[in-house]
């Protein structure tokens, strides 16, 4: 590993000096120089602002030429000729960066049969479609995958790829972010754009859920991020008529060192909290499972699912695919309704982007409320039957 000065970008402004924990670099000439006492931390690298400084690691990567890369790219995975709903939420978050950016927002599809599905796709605010044509590809194959999209990549240049956190989604997006030296970040939980440079800033728990990361990949193109299904919403506001590009291909089982002799569809899961438009949750003040009625009560009244922390699913209180947050599902209803959950950080990244956010919790200090919309400090076992009582009064009404 080595450090690198860009000697044309940098400007010897001194921000790498004072960045440096261990008196590694002096300016001479007005360009930063690095000293024995450097240690490759790295710090300077954040600090720099003209993006001068580059950490080396193992073979010389070549600084990209960023201004060449443009556009936002969602890759749409499909299962039985049906688009996973996961990228109709990327293309939600996309339009909105597309936007800030003013950049095409396009959606990628690797499939077969999609021709009469693509015009559709522009109600999402979707300019452009990238459809590769191929029989073989109405089934995914992992390598396939990888290759066609680095080829695409590699020609289209875009600036950001988005991809769904699924298991697919996980399989091919580090292969392809490998063989484009690229960065690309895991269930993000947050994007957004710099304002200053345009860099996407992409942010997801780390350190067990317990703070919260915003990564950039300043010197490199594109820009790759996985999110989970749930984090975002689709969006159908932004109708758009859709420019397709036709890619035909002629893939052949012989092209691929996969050979697929059966496909097992997961059972379908009966608790589908992610599509939810209500859900209610509990957490460990709930106080047992028999306590759980009144929040299964209130759910049955709204309508909602039910949900909650990791608590109650520990303690055999809920099954486990009711479980919201960093190690269970990641939802984003219109109304979410948290009975005696604190608002831990991992709790927080599976819900916090719903639309609005209602805790009861006794504790006015509890983290929860400073997500919460509107907030009760009380006892849930009083505030929610007094609560379920006026729901059913409204209703009968
Ligand atoms: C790697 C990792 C992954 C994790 N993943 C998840 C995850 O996916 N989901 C998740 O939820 N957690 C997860 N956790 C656990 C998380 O850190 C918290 O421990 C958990 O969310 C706390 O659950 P809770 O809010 O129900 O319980 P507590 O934090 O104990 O909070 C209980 C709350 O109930 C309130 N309360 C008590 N009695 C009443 C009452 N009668 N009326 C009203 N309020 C009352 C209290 O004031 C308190 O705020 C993870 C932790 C780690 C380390």
């Amino acid at each position: 590993m080595s450090i690198i000065v860009d000697t044309d970008l940098c400007e010897g402004c001194g921000a790498c000096l004072t960045s440096c924990p261990y008196g590694g670099v002096e300016i001479i000439d007005d360009i930063a120089v690095f000293t024995e006492d450097c240690n490759l931390c790295g710090a300077c690298i954040e600090s720099c602002p003209v993006d001068a400084i580059t950490l080396v690691r193992g073979e010389r990567i070549e600084r990209v030429d960023k201004s060449q890369y443009k556009g936002v790219w969602i890759i749409a995975e499909h299962y039985k000729n049906e688009i996973h709903k996961v990228a109709f939420q990327l293309l939600g978050k996309g339009r909105e960066l597309s936007n800030t950016l003013n950049v095409n927002l396009t959606l990628v599809i690797l499939g077969d049969k999609f021709d009469d599905k693509l015009e559709e796709v522009g109600e999402y605010g979707v300019d452009e479609v990238i459809y590769v044509k191929s029989a073989i590809l109405k089934d995914y194959y992992s390598d396939l995958y990888v290759n066609t999209l680095t080829d695409l990549i590699t020609e289209y240049k875009p600036e950001i790829i988005l991809i769904g956190a699924t298991p697919t989604g996980r399989d091919f997006a580090p292969r392809v972010a490998k063989r484009l030296n690229a960065g690309l970040t895991a269930d993000c939980t947050g994007l957004d754009i710099e304002e200053e440079t345009g860099n996407l800033m992409q942010t997801r728990p780390t350190f067990g859920g317990n703070i919260m990361a915003t990564i950039r990949t300043p010197s490199s193109r594109p820009q790759m991020a996985t999110v989970r299904p749930g984090t975002f919403k689709a969006d159908k506001t932004a109708k758009k008529k859709v420019r397709i590009i036709k890619i035909e291909k002629e893939f052949k089982e012989k092209d691929t060192v996969t050979k697929i002799i059966k496909i097992i569809a997961r059972q379908k899961e009966k608790v589908n909290l992610e599509d939810a438009e209500i859900i209610v949750t509990g957490g460990r003040g709930v106080g047992s499972m028999e306590g759980f009625k009144i929040i299964e009560e209130l759910a049955n009244v709204l309508g909602a699912e039910l949900g909650g922390s990791r608590v109650p699913v520990e303690l055999n209180w809920l099954g486990e695919d009711r479980q919201i947050g960093q190690t269970g599902k990641t939802v984003s209803p219109k109304l979410y309704v948290a009975c005696g959950i604190s608002g831990a950080i991992q709790h927080l990244v599976g819900m916090q982007n719903s639309e609005i956010i209602v805790a009861i919790n006794k504790d006015p200090l509890a983290p929860i409320f400073q997500v919460a919309h509107y907030g009760i400090i009380g006892d849930l076992h009083k505030v929610v039957p007094a609560l379920i009582e006026e729901l059913k009064k409204t209703k009968s009404e």
